[in-house]
Parts: structure tokens; sequence; C-alpha cells
């Protein structure tokens, strides 16, 4: 019999249930036990929803982060926060976001460090190590769990992160190389096992997805040893990997003494047939067949005919589950009442891939015949997304036919360009600029909303923006800033935005996935071949200009962070999709340039964060994303001077690729490093503009003028100081308007003293 199971259930709740909960409680508006009271029913309707599975998740609960829950299981806790022991949970929303409670006496200590868990948009707590560290077991919460889940007569698998990959996760304070505490750290695990035996505890579920990155040998030693140590427990271990392929670990996740692995048999589908003839024969191979990744229907009737072999082969041997955790998808896509029937009947979330699960295991197990139905109402879904008008547009497909590398290429070089523009604009050393926002006030907030509830006609609705921009452009003149923003206030998002006014992208109510603790990003869908219908930002910039002497940059979101923050089509490569989203963007760059903008930035702050896991892929990624960014850009005329921005600035590994992008301007992040970033540029020769950021954008502080040329003095020495912007780090739009103002004033001042030393 095949057997079904899950990685990992979303947490925070069909309508963000714990999100509010948490932040009540952070708030002081809700007891501890409240908050603890809003988890277990959470956990016990997630339960629910999993009953139908033959292994219950459990341990994949959490109140803030997993990889955070796994230190505090590890009794790895930051010497910082055991110092203020007085209240386990406290202690640990300490660690994770530097205070329990927001109140004065909080006991604050400084939070734990934060990283993208692999190549999601979900973040985890990043363990500390140093040569003191030493761990020791809790496994208090877990037990409780296991032990609540068998009450309800679950069949439970506990869900714990590998020895291996938490200690790749983390980082040493010290020189201490990290591997040299596994010795310390496989008794713990030891002990735990035990345990969890002890609890009737038949399998465990230990993820190690650092088998799907490269590695050196020192690790694949580590892997070896600490399952070789694991294994004399009669707790059977199931090895997870997931988000993707295994390549060159095939042969050693096959090989390691657990009694089952689980491969993501999505992102890896074509390494199936070689797992199967590696795997000894009495190890179970589970295989992620439902995408954990995205939010389309999985066609049924063509996995169960891809597994029914695989199954005649195993039998038993075959477990099936999702690819990878659902923590990386919406709950429940019945809770979407505006979305359009059809586009809906497309998509299925993580109840509902739970659903498929369980009609795949049916239909191997007694035939397809016992779920025609559903079967056939699957098919019909699948093949009206794949003949879809909504889906397919010739006009799109024949554009993207028509591309040449000549569509991405400037008229001339930077070289002739920069002396058009500097004709054109005539601006002073160091000019000063923003990165496009200005504060969101909750005012504006307000008359979006209006807006979009209908209380406002339409005419209403363009007198507050505009008396907004009004606004932005009169401050920005006050404080004689040299190139001048709209300041975003019709934008709630940057992605979202734009996503609203292509045709191919639609949006959910409550497709909330969680981005870290308590916050929850809304990614739109990109169901259909995508184009510009109209303008999207041509009246507002155009009316901002009207307003000012100054150059106003025009201000849009770049294809690859259109791509990178969306949920994303599967029937076409995403190359694909970015491309279509290039030419896309494009004719706004154009319409733009012909409305008499003469500068136009093009964020792309998703650019990085899209580089695949395995840095062998780096390239083929970073060639089409730069592409596309070339093909939005760069169909201008030499006198248009183009500008991007990145929210960061670890570009040493990609330097070379932002550099082909060929904007005129790019602005950076660098103010909290010190400038230390810029190291880079000692050895690669940026060849155009660049702003590194001066001012911090998510303190509330107030940079001072020396500071300021402090940090651009140093970036001068780097960088000719007549290719050199004055800029903050980001966007304005979360910070206060006394704030900026302060800010920016001392940035200007600080412009005018280093261009009187120059
Ligand atoms: N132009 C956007 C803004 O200023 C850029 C935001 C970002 O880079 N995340 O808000
Ligand atoms: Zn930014």
């Amino acid at each position: 019999m095949v057997t079904t199971h899950n990685l990992g259930f979303p947490r925070i709740g069909k309508k963000r249930e714990l999100k509010f909960a948490l932040e009540s409680y952070w708030n002081g508006d809700l007891s501890q036990n409240e908050l603890l009271d809003t988890g277990t029913s959470l956990r016990l309707q997630h339960w629910q929803y999993q009953e139908q599975l033959d292994f219950l998740p459990v341990g994949d609960f959490s109140f803030y982060d997993h990889v955070l829950d796994t230190s505090f299981l590890l009794g790895n806790i930051p010497r910082r926060a055991a110092e203020t022991a007085d209240n386990k949970l406290d202690n640990y929303f300490r660690v994770a976001r530097g205070r329990a409670r927001n109140e004065a006496d909080c006991h604050c200590i400084q939070a734990g460090e934060m990283t993208k868990w692999f190549d999601t948009n979900y973040h985890y707590i990043v363990p500390e190590f140093d040569s003191n560290t030493r761990f020791s077991l809790d496994a208090s919460r877990l037990l409780e769990d296991i032990a609540k889940a068998q009450q309800q007569g679950h069949q439970v698998k506990p869900v714990v992160i590998g020895p291996v990959t938490y200690l790749w996760l983390g980082k040493t304070k010290d020189h201490t190389p990290k591997l040299d505490l596994l010795d310390k750290l496989l008794p713990v695990y030891a002990e735990l096992f035990a345990k969890l035996e002890k609890a009737g505890i038949e399998w465990l579920q230990v993820d190690e997805p650092i088998l799907v990155t490269e590695f050196s040998d020192a690790w694949e030693h580590a892997l070896r040893k600490a399952y070789h140590t694991l294994q004399s427990t009669s707790l059977k271990l199931l090895l997870t990997t997931y988000f993707g392929e295994l390549q060159e670990n095939l042969q050693l996740v096959c090989s390691l003494p657990v009694d089952g692995i689980h491969i993501d048999a999505v992102n890896a589908k074509n390494e199936v047939a070689r797992v199967i003839d590696w795997l000894p024969s009495h190890k179970v191979l589970s295989l992620g067949v439902i995408n954990g990744r995205n939010i389309w229907k999985t066609d049924l009737t063509e996995t169960i005919n891809w597994l029914s072999p695989i199954y005649e082969r195993l039998q038993s041997r075959l477990w099936l589950a999702p690819s990878c955790s659902l923590l990386h998808v919406p709950v429940d896509v019945r809770s979407e009442r505006q979305l359009d029937n059809e586009i809906k009947s497309w998509f299925s979330f993580a109840i509902q891939k739970l659903d498929e699960l369980a009609l795949i295991a049916s239909a191997l197990r007694h035939g397809k015949d016992g779920v025609a139905e559903q079967l056939a109402k699957n098919k019909t879904a699948i093949e009206h997304r794949k003949n879809s008008a909504r889906v397919h547009h010739r006009a799109v497909k024949d554009r993207v036919l028509a591309v040449t590398d000549e569509t991405g290429n400037r008229q001339s070089p930077y070289a002739v360009r920069t002396k058009v523009q500097r004709q054109r604009f005539d601006l002073p050393l160091y000019p000063t600029t923003t990165i496009g926002s200005f504060p969101q006030t909750p005012e504006i907030r307000q008359v979006r909303k209006d807006f979009r509830a209908g209380k406002l006609s339409a005419e209403q609705y363009r007198t507050a923006m505009q008396n907004e921009i009004k606004h932005c452009v009169k401050e920005q003149e006050a404080l004689g800033l040299d190139v001048l923003v709209h300041g975003e206030p019709e934008r709630n998002d940057m992605v979202e935005y734009f996503g609203e006014q292509l045709a191919g992208y639609t949006f959910t109510q409550f497709g909330w996935v969680q981005s870290y603790g308590s916050r929850c990003v809304k990614p739109p869908i990109i169901y259909g071949d995508v184009f510009r219908p109209e303008p999207m930002t041509v009246e507002w910039i155009t009316y901002a200009q009207s307003l000012t002497e100054k150059p106003m940059k025009g201000m849009l979101t770049g294809p690859v962070t259109m791509l990178n923050w969306s949920f994303v089509r599967d029937d076409q490569p995403r190359s694909e999709t970015c491309l279509q989203l290039a030419l896309a963007i494009r004719d706004e760059v154009l319409a733009l340039e012909r409305a008499g903008i003469a500068m136009i930035q093009i964020d792309e702050a998703a650019l990085r964060e899209g580089l695949p896991l395995r840095k062998s892929q780096w390239q083929s990624y970073l060639d089409w994303a730069i592409r596309s960014f070339r093909i939005t850009a760069n169909g201008v005329k030499d006198e248009t001077q183009i500008h991007t921005h990145m929210c960061y600035s670890e570009f040493n590994d990609i330097m070379a690729s932002i550099a082909r992008m060929d904007a005129d301007v790019i602005t950076i992040e660098t103010s909290r490093s010190d400038m230390e970033l810029l190291d880079v540029f000692d050895e690669f020769h940026y060849p155009n503009e660049i702003g590194p950021g001066v001012y911090d954008i998510h303190s509330p502080n107030i940079p001072t003028v020396d500071a300021m040329v402090d940090l651009m003095t140093k970036a001068a020495r780097r960088i000719p100081a007549k290719r050199l912007w004055v800029n903050p780090d980001c966007g304005l739009k979360t910070r206060q308007w006394d704030e900026v103002k302060a800010a920016l004033k001392n940035m200007v001042t600080a412009s005018k003293i280093l261009r009187k030393k120059s």
C-alpha cells in the first residue's frame, strides 16, 4: 500500500490568526495564555485538515520560526538571552525580534540575525555558534504536541531539522569551524530520538535540504558521520530533501544509513529513475509529487500515469507527499470570493494540495475508477487552463519571438551617452536624489482604501493624489534636492501596483504566505501572457514633472523583481515569463520618454534573491535576468538617463552581471556596512554612475552631515567623484516626514560640503 504524508503545514492560519494573536501579545493586548491557546487551536485545526494522511507532521508549527525552534530544542540559546531568562516564550521572542513585549521595561536584547531560507521568501533566525557552544535537549514542547496529536487519534511523524543542515544554517561568532560542533550536537539528537521512540513514534522526518546544494568534502563527511552515529536507534528516519535536484549528491543520499528518503519529485523528476536504481531495496522512497512552492492544480491523471509503474515496482516502499513543506503556499483557495471563477478553478492551495495527494493515492491503491469523477473535473480544469484565451495571446508570443540582442542595446555606449546627458541635465557634482517613495501617511492609505471601496470618485482620488505629489515636490524643492521623484503615494506595493495594471496577473484576498515571524506577503499570481493594455504611470509622473523645472525621475519596477515576487506560471520557463514582463514594462519606459520624462528608474530590488541554490546555475539565471532588464530599459535614446536601484550591495559575486545591465546610474544599499561593501570596486571597475546609499532608511535615526560626508569620502576612494550620486539606501515610505526632512536636509548639506572639497 502506498503511504501519504505531509512535510509541513502553513502555520499562520487561514485568515492570519497567528499574526494577529502574536501582534496583540507583543502589544500587551493579549495574555500569554491566550496566545498559547490560539496556537493550540490552530494546530488542532491544521491537524484536522490533514486527517486523510497516513502520517501527520508534528513539530512544524512555530510561534515565529522553525529554525529558532530548533535552536531552543537543542538548547542553543544565545547567552545574551539566557541571562534575561524568566519565561521561555518571552525569551524566544527576544531572540527573534529583540524584545518580547513592546514595553519600556522590555529586557531588550539584540535580535538574532535573519536570513533567507534557501531560495524561498521565508526568513529564518540564524543559529549562533562559538567555541563555547554547548547543546542540551529541551524537547518538552515537541513531546507535548506529539502527545496531543496522538490523543486526537493521529499517526504522528514528527519533523526536525537534521543536525548537518542545522549547523550549515548557522554562523560562528568566533573562528570555530561549524563542523567542530558536530560531535557535541549528535548526542543531543540521539537523546531526542530515544525520547521520540519512547513516545511511540515509528517514523521521524529529518530535514536535510543542504543535500540539494553544493558542499565540500567536509560536509559530506559530516553527513555520513551523523547518520552512521544516529542509526543505532530503532526509530525509522525519513531523510528529507527539497527545493531541487540532488545531482552529484544523489548516490550519497541513497547510501546514507536511514530507512527512507524524500525527494522533490517536482524539481527533480528527472532523477527519480536513477534514485530508484540506487536506493537499497529495504528503503522507503517518498516522492514529493505535488508542488509545494506554487499554487497551480496538479495534473492528476498525468501524475497517476507516471506513478503507476513506479508503484508497481516499489509497492509499500512508495510514499507520496508535497515536494516541500506547504509553508510556502496560502492555506485555502475556498476563502477566495472575489477571484474570477475560471481562473480560481486552476488554483490549489495547501488544503487542496492535500486533497490532490489523497486522490492520487486512492487511484494507485484502488484504481482510477473510484475517483473517475474527480479526475474528470481535474482534467477539465487543466485543459481549460492549457487552452484558455485568457492565458494565451498570440501577439505577446510573437513579440517575444521577435526579440533580438539588438532590442536590449542602448544606441551608444555609456561614454557617449554620459556626454549627451551631462549637457542636458547640467547637474552639480555629487547630485542628490531619493529612491522613489516618500512617507506613506495613514491619510494616503485611507484615500487609496476609500477609492477601492468606491467611496471616492476617480476625480476625487486623482485630486487627493495630485495634492500629495504636489506636497512631495514642494518639500524636495525646499530641501534643494537635484533630481526629484513624485513620491509614489498611489502605490501600495511596488509589484502589486504594476501587476494590477498588466494583463496576465491576478490577485487574491487571503493568499498570504509567511515571510518572517508575523509578517506575511500576498504574492500576485501571473497566470497568462503578460502585456500592458494602457500606460501605468505616465499621468502621475508627467503631472509631477509639470510642477518643477528640475528633472523628475519616472519610477518603475523591473521585470525580474516582478517575477521573483509573484507566483509564476508553471507552463513555460520563468525566463520566458520574464521576457514578457520586460516587453510590457519597456512599453511604459518608452511612453514616459515620449511624454518628455528624461530620467527613468527601474527598480530591481529582488534580482539577487532569484539566484539559484547552486552556483553552477547562477550564470544562466543572470543571463536571462540581465537580458530582460536590458530589454526593458535600453530602448531609449542616448539623452534619456536610466537609473536602477537594488536594496543590497553584496555584489562581489555578481558585479559583472550588474555592470552588464548598463544602467546609467545605479543606487544601492551601503550605509550600514560603512561602505565596506564597496570593496568590490577596488577590483572591479564599475563603469557607470553609482549612488551608494548614505542614509539607512530602516532606522529611525537621523544620519549626521559628518557621517554622510565621511561615507561618501570613503566611496570616492573607489569610484571617481564625477560618477558618484548621493542618496538614501532605499525608499522612504515606511518613515515619518519629520525624520525624512531632517535626514535629507543633512544629506543635501553633506553633498554641498563634498562639492566644495573637490
Ligand atoms: N522605488 C521604491 C521605493 O522607493 C523602491 C523600493 C525598494 O527598493 N524596495 O519605495
Ligand atoms: Zn530598495
